[in-house]
């Protein structure tokens, strides 16, 4: 039978987008292999569909699969899957015009796209498909045999305007695109694609996962052996994809070691993960996810360089790793896969920055590792401790960009505390814990654990028995002004503002105005005396051992929080401070008495700046002139010797 060759048109916009193809300057071009197996892949995914929907259809599905050959001598690259195939109007009408969902947007943007660099960002925006064969061949041939049809077609372009449809008698069922090479050109990111071992790299690094075998031939030699026999040289198929898209598998049919051999594959990491979380969602966004919370934490979780995020697939086709738009960045050091079902192959970072579906999955997988964190911490205490430890001051993050989900981070949190030197405690712990009429749940925060427990603002919340929470994580400065409060208790440092222990106190009203009268001289002139350093000067309740201490206002910043942010580059007012005397101290009773009899005595105001400067150092503060503090002291420590 003498073939029938038609010549057809490319419509209008298909025309432009191959024009784009063919003379591309996109340095992606190896992605044409993940488009061409991903087409394969979709055509053997629908055969077997149709199998099972159509009894009476008469094809083998025994052994579904794509097969890659490379025939150097001709420099072409055949790309052939047994699966459902094309009748001759399909191949007409799917690959003769732009088939795609977005065509309207992406014919505007042909039109717009005037030069270069736009159309190679086109090319990045949308799904490029067949037409990125020719960005590797000259001349692309397609045979393809529809299931349950006899008779099959072939379609044969340069990429150039027009293409030619034939029919053809015979031809095995499915479809075998051939690319005619290109000759290689490293400088325009054309690899030699008729390299066994390129094509296999390729496959692995962006279809391993594809769930059917991609086979490839290769050459086995056994050499010649001593009683006489040549050389020998078979030709094998070889598997080249692992297949092991273990997030389509249902968490009962995964074994754990085969959760712990991906999940390192995937993380590039050494050790177990700490939890597996298989995700599921149907509906408007369909995608299937799996994430993995590690049991270490790497080494460059602070730094900013790090590579973070999860690997984003499509249709189990790789499209990128580090997907830093499908976590929050508390949730940083999460690794895992989200296999999205409707996106287009070629989507950029640029548009997942914006995809209202993207945007949806982010909030979901949020919620679903927050809420996985929390059943660990009920269920599996050694192991919520291990992921504290790890990555506690990551998630703690999450309190001042995510209000969302502050509650639930919030539950989710531990905290060191007054209350065991071992064991943190979580806030609903606490409240547990709060005394008869304690309203507020008090917190210190600084450098350690030791500096604060030995501050001065902890004396009296010691001595009457509060518990305080240490807070030595420089994000803590910074989320306990974000959060007010927790369970209806306000959050309340012990260095700030007046606190009120009245629950517990000792002295009555009357007693306490009596110490006011007498110390009101005293105040006001160490008020004016230090008026560099401090902008108030009152009595305290809050020290119980030493003579003094330094407060910042409620609304203030703390010193620490001006370093943290001085240390980010942001310009910090500096912030004067209120001192607080100790009135039962025989140091701050002798200086009223001093003050009242010879107040015009210059050294009175040396004690001042001693006492200045030991309040500062006794909550791990630096003084401003340490030599000066140190003069002054070695001079009184001189006459008491
Ligand atoms: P997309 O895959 O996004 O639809 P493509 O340009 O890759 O866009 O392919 C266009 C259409 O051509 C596909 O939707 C499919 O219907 C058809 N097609 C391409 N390759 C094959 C194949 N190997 N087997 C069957 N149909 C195919
Ligand atoms: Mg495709």
């Amino acid at each position: 039978m003498t073939e029938h060759v038609e010549q057809l048109e490319f419509q209008a916009e298909a025309r432009q987008l191959l024009n784009l193809m063919v003379h591309s300057v996109y340095s992606n071009k190896d992605s044409f292999l993940r488009e061409l197996i991903s087409n394969a892949s979709d055509a053997l995914d629908k055969l077997r569909l149709e199998a099972f929907r159509n009894k009476d259809l008469d094809v083998d599905t025994s052994d579904l699969h794509i097969e890659i050959d490379i025939d150097k001598a001709a420099r072409t690259l055949t790309i052939r899957d047994n699966g459902i195939g094309m009748t001759r109007n399909e191949v007409v009408g799917l690959i003769g015009t732009l088939a795609k969902s977005g065509t309207a947007e992406v014919r505007q943007q042909l039109k717009d796209a005037q030069n270069a660099a736009a159309s190679e960002e086109l090319i990045g925006q949308f799904g490029i498909g067949f037409y990125s064969s020719f960005m590797v061949a000259d001349k692309v041939t397609l045979l393809t045999r529809k299931a349950g049809e006899s008779s099959a077609t072939r379609w044969e372009s340069r990429g150039e305007g027009t293409y030619t449809v034939a029919g053809v008698d015979d031809a095995p069922q499915g479809t075998a695109v051939t690319l005619h090479l290109k000759p290689e050109d490293t400088e325009d990111e054309l690899h030699d694609y008729t390299s066994e071992w390129k094509i296999r790299s390729l496959v692995k690094q962006y279809s391993d996962f594809i769930s059917w075998p991609i086979r490839m031939q290769v050459e086995r030699r056994s050499p010649a052996t001593e009683d006489g026999r040549e050389e020998q040289v078979t030709i094998e198929a070889e598997t080249v994809n692992s297949m092991k898209a273990l997030w389509t598998r249902p968490k009962d049919e995964v074994s754990q070691e085969e959760y712990t051999e991906f999940y390192k594959h995937i993380a590039h990491a050494w050790d177990d993960p700490l939890e597996v979380i298989p995700m599921k969602a149907e509906g408007t966004f369909e995608y299937q996810a799996l994430l993995f919370i590690p049991s270490h934490a790497p080494f460059d979780l602070f730094q900013q360089d790090a590579r973070v995020g999860v690997q984003l697939y499509v249709r189990r086709v790789f499209i990128m790793a580090d997907c830093e738009e499908l976590l929050p960045p508390y949730l940083r050091f999460v690794k895992g896969v989200v296999d999205a079902a409707d996106m287009s192959l070629n989507v950029s970072r640029e548009i997942l920055q914006q995809d209202r579906q993207i945007k949806a999955i982010r909030r979901r997988l949020t919620k679903r590792v927050l809420s996985t964190i929390a059943d660990m911490q009920k269920e599996r205490p050694a192991d919520y401790r291990t992921f504290w430890v790890q990555f506690g001051r990551v998630l703690k993050e999450g309190l001042l960009s995510d209000a969302d989900n502050k509650d639930m981070l919030l539950a989710v949190s531990s905290f060191a505390s007054t209350h065991s030197d071992e064991e943190p405690t979580t806030l609903a712990q606490y409240v547990e814990r709060m005394k008869d009429g304690q309203d507020q749940i008090f917190y210190a925060a600084g450098e350690s654990r030791q500096q604060l427990l030995s501050s001065p603002h902890l004396e009296a919340f010691k001595a009457n028995g509060y518990e305080v929470l240490l807070l030595t994580d420089p994000v803590d400065e910074v989320w306990v002004d974000m959060v007010p409060e927790f369970d209806g208790k306000r959050l309340q440092s012990v260095a700030k503002g007046e606190v009120d222990l009245s629950a517990e106190e000792e002295t009555s009203e009357a007693e306490r105005s009596q110490l006011e009268q007498e110390f009101a001289g005293l105040l006001e002139w160490l008020k004016e005396t230090l008026s560099d350093h401090v902008k108030e000067v009152r009595l305290s309740t809050r020290l119980t051992e030493s003579p003094a201490c330094l407060i910042t206002d409620s609304f203030g910043i703390t010193p620490a929080l001006a370093r943290m942010l001085a240390a980010s580059g942001q310009t910090v007012p500096s912030e004067k401070r209120i001192l607080e005397l100790n009135p039962g101290h025989p140091l701050i009773a002798g200086l009223r008495d001093a003050f009242a009899s010879r107040g015009g005595d210059p050294g009175l105001t040396e004690t001042a700046e001693l006492l200045y400067g030991t309040a500062l150092l006794a909550e791990g503060g630096t003084l401003d002139d340490p030599a000066k503090f140190a003069g002054l002291l070695a001079e009184r420590l001189a006459r008491t010797i």
